[in-house]
């Protein structure tokens, strides 16, 4: 394995490299082409990638039964080392009857040959236990469980090769691997950086607690997730469009890197934070912003759930240090960007909206406040959202 770059060792000491490139990678596709297929869902896929650019690492494949219950019952792999979501490949049960333990099997997205797995263990899925503990809900209201659910109820557990990329990706020029964004941030001459999760637009909130984060290391990695996400999250062009609007306008341009997140969302909260964060030290991030109900989705989590899940942890452990942040938001009386940590005044004062109230307006073609977004990124997401709006109904 090759020298590591970076100030942070990747999770468990070494980046995971299993791309299959140039000969080796042609002859592999061709021995391929005879093995028994298996259909990838949309967010095995994702994590084939992300399990072979190394921002699993140490996962080398899909888990295996002991990995699953150890990381179910104790946020751990069998080894001990921290990891709080199962990394799984789900198949229907004929598919699982119809492979046998040691098998070659080809990984594919449609008819696109990914990748290739060799099935070390099939086993049976616990679904409502990885619900309860991971999730901490059975309710199928629950993005995460609904698609937990719906998976098939056999697992393929294994060490994987990715022979091709995604196909169709989105913003290639943005889709930095672990290994580049790790010389990436050492050309810069970046110490310590900071990694910002979102799935959101930069709201003058957002942009208050990166710069707050900022001000104590050397960078930040903007790390959109664009991944599967919910249908009513904004469209992931549109918030890149935004993203890059507001970097160009309001941060310094040598103190920021901007690359794309290709996971898949779970929606499972704290868990996901500790999970988003270890990829990011794979990605070679000294430091992790944790917000409010991080990764949270409806009443499933408690505010701070995603802070307090960090103690569970000795931070030796994690290696990445977690910056935590309040609920931030402009206030008229302070006449600046505030939290509730740092604001005496009440609620009235503020300007905040919910996801909604944002998704309502940029439909009706109306601007977001000023103080709640840069009139800027407010015109790319309305211009973005009525466009949407429009091929829609000239599709239907
Ligand atoms: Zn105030």
């Amino acid at each position: 394995m090759a020298r590591v770059v970076g100030n942070i060792p990747p999770h468990g000491g070494q980046l995971v490299n299993r791309v299959l490139r140039g000969t080796l990678g042609e002859a592999a596709l061709e021995k391929a082409q005879s093995y028994p297929q298996v259909q990838l869902t949309q967010m095995a896929a994702s994590d084939l990638e992300m399990i072979s650019v190394g921002a699993f690492s140490p996962l080398t494949g899909f888990m295996t039964k002991d990995d699953y219950d150890s990381v179910i019952d104790t946020m751990r792999l069998s080894n001990s080392l921290p990891w709080s979501i199962p990394v799984t490949l789900p198949v229907d049960e004929p598919t699982a009857n119809s492979l046998k333990e040691g098998d070659e099997i080809a990984l594919m997205d449609g008819d696109f040959l990914m990748g290739i797995l060799t099935l070390a263990e099939k086993f049976p899925a616990d679904v409502e236990r990885e619900a309860r503990e991971v999730y901490r809900t059975t309710e199928e209201a629950h993005p995460g469980v609904a698609r937990l659910y719906r998976q098939g109820d056999w697992l393929l557990g294994g060490e994987v090769f990715m022979l091709n990329g995604p196909k169709n990706v989105e913003f290639p020029e943005l889709r930095h691997e672990p290994a580049q964004t790790r010389r990436m941030f050492a050309s810069r001459g970046w110490r310590r950086t900071v990694a910002f999760q979102t799935r959101n637009p930069i709201h003058r909130a957002h942009e208050y607690i990166q710069k707050s984060a900022m001000e104590i290391v050397d960078g930040l990695f903007l790390h959109p997730l664009v991944g599967e996400t919910k249908a009513d999250d904004i469209p992931a062009d549109v918030r890149i469009e935004s993203y890059q609007t507001i970097l160009r306008d309001y941060y310094p341009a040598d103190r920021v890197l901007l690359g794309v997140f290709p996971a898949a969302m779970r929606y499972a909260g704290p868990r996901e934070a500790i999970f988003h964060a270890i990829a990011r030290k794979n990605y070679g991030c000294t430091h992790f912003i944790v917000g409010r109900d991080h990764a949270g989705v409806g009443n499933y989590y408690g505010t701070y759930d995603a802070h307090h899940i960090f103690e569970e942890f000795d931070p030796g452990e994690l290696g990445i240090t977690p910056l935590f942040f309040d609920y931030a938001f402009f206030c008229k009386k302070c006449g600046m960007v505030v939290s509730s940590k740092t604001c005496p005044h009440s609620r009235e004062d503020w300007v905040y909206l919910s996801g909604t109230q944002v998704r309502e307006m940029l439909e009706r073609g109306e601007m977001l406040p000023a103080e709640f977004t840069r009139p800027e990124v407010s015109r790319v997401l309305m211009e973005g959202v009525q466009a949407k709006k429009r091929d829609e109904q000239s599709d239907s």
